[in-house]
């Protein structure tokens, strides 16, 4: 395996090729190769055995030229500056392409949430909320759930921040569970937008979905939802799937249901009856119409894209494939709906979580999936004719797409 880039250097590299294309100004093309802040922080927690553990933090806000920052925070081992500067470069785009008057920020801690109490993860939370919380708002920076947070975290976070503002501000952060003014049809938005993308996909690309084959790789929020409504929305008949354990294969489908059934009893996707084992990298590989990367980054590189057979790879993870497996899938026909477009359905219902806090009017759940499926569709179809406009591939196309949006309101600004 070639050595892992670094995702930022990616995000700056891909934002690089756009800027060409669009013979973006040279000033522009400066200003969005960098993030307009971000706030480091040192945090105290007090663990449950008494002793005090110290995490480190980050919110990155990339840029605001479009509106609030919006973006995840994540809990991860791994998690590295790079990695949050990335994601926020991203949210910038991904809130530009599916066209929501929204910035891009991203948060992380660098935390193992697997090996913590809920009690601490409590503590956790609110400690970064008292750190952070001085830069976010309503109308300012507004974070979401990403990898390894979830409701319970959102709420508990917007719960402190709104004890430091002293008044109730549901609206600073999504992805809250409902009774605390959280939005229907966000919890499946991501996977839900991902599918009415891979749906359109089908159809220029003229594959029948139904019954057709896939394979999903992670198994948290985005994966599970995928496998649902991929059989539910689509039909199609999902043959892998894997978390950070492993994953189970069975050549006749696996039932979406049974299989979360099972993921949420014991805690991984392996041990599933009726399926054998399978790696993380012959998932990837696996002879499928659509492949779902739906875990974390630098899944496909130069490595194994030769070897991707599938016709839809429908990114829902962020960052899973770098910029030279873009041009191997490129020559090979493979059609890829890139990560910020694909994944945007999260976003685009949490920024309709936003708008409803701050009507304090709440939508009932088939409004929220008709306007998303309006988002998505418009999103694909500005990104699949930006694509056979200039003979590109399609991640680049998405660029071309938020690129041009965000550098229209910069230059309108007056920021250049
Ligand atoms: P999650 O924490 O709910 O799930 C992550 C899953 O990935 C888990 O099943 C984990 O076991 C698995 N995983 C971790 N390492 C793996 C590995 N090496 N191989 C296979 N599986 C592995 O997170 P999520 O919310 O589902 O997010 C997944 C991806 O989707 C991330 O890239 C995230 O940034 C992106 N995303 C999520 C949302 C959202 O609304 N949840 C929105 C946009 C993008």
């Amino acid at each position: 395996m070639t050595e892992k880039l670094n995702p930022f250097e990616i995000a700056q590299r891909q934002l690089d090729e756009a800027a060409q294309v669009l013979k973006l100004e040279p000033g522009i093309h400066a200003l969005l190769r960098e993030p307009l802040r971000e706030l480091h922080v040192t945090l105290p927690v007090k663990m449950d055995d008494g002793s005090v553990k110290v995490f480190k933090g980050f919110r990155v806000q990339y840029n605001d030229a479009r509106g609030p920052t919006k973006g995840g925070i994540r809990f991860h081992p791994a998690e590295t500056i790079d990695t949050v500067r990335a994601l926020a470069a991203w949210m910038t785009w991904k809130t530009a392409v599916v066209d929501i008057p929204l910035g891009g920020g991203k948060g992380g801690i660098i935390c193992n949430p697997k090996e913590m109490s809920p009690a601490e993860l409590e503590r956790l939370s609110r400690a970064y909320i008292r750190q952070v919380g001085r830069i976010l708002g309503e109308e300012v920076d507004v974070p979401a759930p990403d990898v390894y947070t979830n409701p319970q975290i959102m709420a508990w976070m917007m719960d402190e921040y709104s004890f430091i503002r002293g008044y109730n501000v549901p609206g600073v952060i999504t992805g809250k569970p409902i009774p605390l003014g959280g939005s229907a049809g966000r919890s499946d938005a991501t996977a839900r937008g991902g599918m009415f993308c891979t749906r359109e996909a089908g159809k220029v690309l003229d594959i029948e979905l139904k019954g057709a084959t896939a394979a999903i790789q992670g198994y948290g929020n985005a994966g599970q939802f995928a496998h649902l409504l991929g059989e539910e929305l689509l039909g199609l008949k999902v043959l892998a799937v894997s978390d950070s354990r492993g994953g189970i294969f069975n050549p006749d489908g696996l039932e979406a249901k049974a299989v979360v059934e099972h993921k949420n009893n014991t805690g991984a996707v392996k041990g599933f009856s009726g399926a054998t084992e399978i790696t993380n990298e012959e998932l990837l590989e696996l002879d499928v119409t659509v492949l779902i990367p739906a875990a974390l980054e630098n899944q496909i590189g130069d490595w194994n894209a030769g070897n991707i057979k599938a016709k839809i790879v429908a990114e829902l993870a962020n960052g899973p494939t770098t910029p030279e497996a873009d041009q191997i899938l490129y020559k090979n026909g493979v059609y890829v709906i890139p990560d910020f477009l694909c994944n945007a359905g999260g976003v685009t219902v949490s920024y309709f979580e936003q708008v409803q806090n701050a009507y304090d009017y709440y939508w009932d759940e088939k409004t929220v999936h008709e306007r998303l499926d309006q988002k998505m569709t418009a999103a694909f179809h500005a990104v699949h004719e930006m694509a056979q406009k200039h003979k590109v591939h399609n991640r680049l196309a998405a660029y071309l797409v938020a690129v041009n949006r965000v550098a229209e309101v910069v230059r309108l600004r007056g920021w250049v």
